[in-house]
């Protein structure tokens, strides 16, 4: 892809197990308000934090993520990670995008903005922290002034760019809805239909 005075590409990973709203209006809401020409999703493989919950297989999360972009034009789908044996780190994961773009574009790591503020734990973090931007989201309601302060620390100790934003807060999770298939409660509205058709056809989140 080229653009003008070069793209601004935002990548957005996550287990997507499975893809609900709340993922969709984040990457929606940050997309227009930094101006990013496309969002990546990239679902990942094995995630290293998460190896107590039940994650779908990674084809069918894919599958789901694929579902529920295919009517937005800005929204792509990586399976970097999911082709990857193995755990995949967010520096890793950059780093393969940054060889597969111009010099003059950039990258925009979208995430919750809780996690940003765990950064220093993260494999390579400095590396990381120049090779990207960072979209650190937070909910309107949440009293953020302790994230700000911490972020404001990691900006200043890295010579980071990190940008805090709001989104409406939609309180939908991953877990939640796993948990509502389990016990045969309505997922309707929480992610698109395309997506719970699926879960019910393929059986997934039944049992665990
Ligand atoms: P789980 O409940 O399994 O942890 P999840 O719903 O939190 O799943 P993830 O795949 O862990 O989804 O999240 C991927 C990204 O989406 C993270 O950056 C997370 O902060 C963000 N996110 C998840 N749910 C929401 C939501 N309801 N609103 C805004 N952002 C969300
Ligand atoms: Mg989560």
């Amino acid at each position: 892809m080229k653009c003008e005075n070069g793209c601004r590409f935002g990548i957005m990973g996550g287990s997507f197990n499975p893809i609900h709203y709340g993922h969709l209006v984040l990457a929606e809401q940050i997309r227009t308000q930094f101006h990013l020409d496309m969002v990546y999703f990239v679902p990942v493989g094995d995630h290293p934090h998460k190896k107590n919950t039940i994650l779908a297989d990674k084809l069918s999360r894919y599958e789901m993520v694929v579902m529920a972009t295919m009517t937005n034009p800005h929204f792509q789908v990586s399976r970097m990670e999911i082709d990857n044996a193995g755990i995949s780190y967010t520096v890793d994961t950059i780093k393969e995008f940054r060889k597969n773009i111009g010099d003059e574009d950039t990258l925009y790591f979208i995430t919750g903005a809780d996690a940003i503020i765990d950064i220093e734990s993260w494999k390579s973090f400095r590396e990381l922290l120049g090779l990207c931007h960072f979209i650190g989201a937070t909910r309107p309601t949440v009293n953020d002034s302790y994230l700000k302060d911490k972020v404001n620390d990691i900006v200043t100790k890295y010579d980071a760019n990190i940008h805090l934003t709001t989104v409406p807060a939609l309180a939908i999770s991953s877990t939640d809805i796993r948990n509502r298939v389990k016990n045969n409660m309505s997922i309707r509205y929480l992610l698109p239909e395309s997506v719970e058709s699926y879960i019910y056809k393929k059986g997934l989140y039944k049992d665990g």
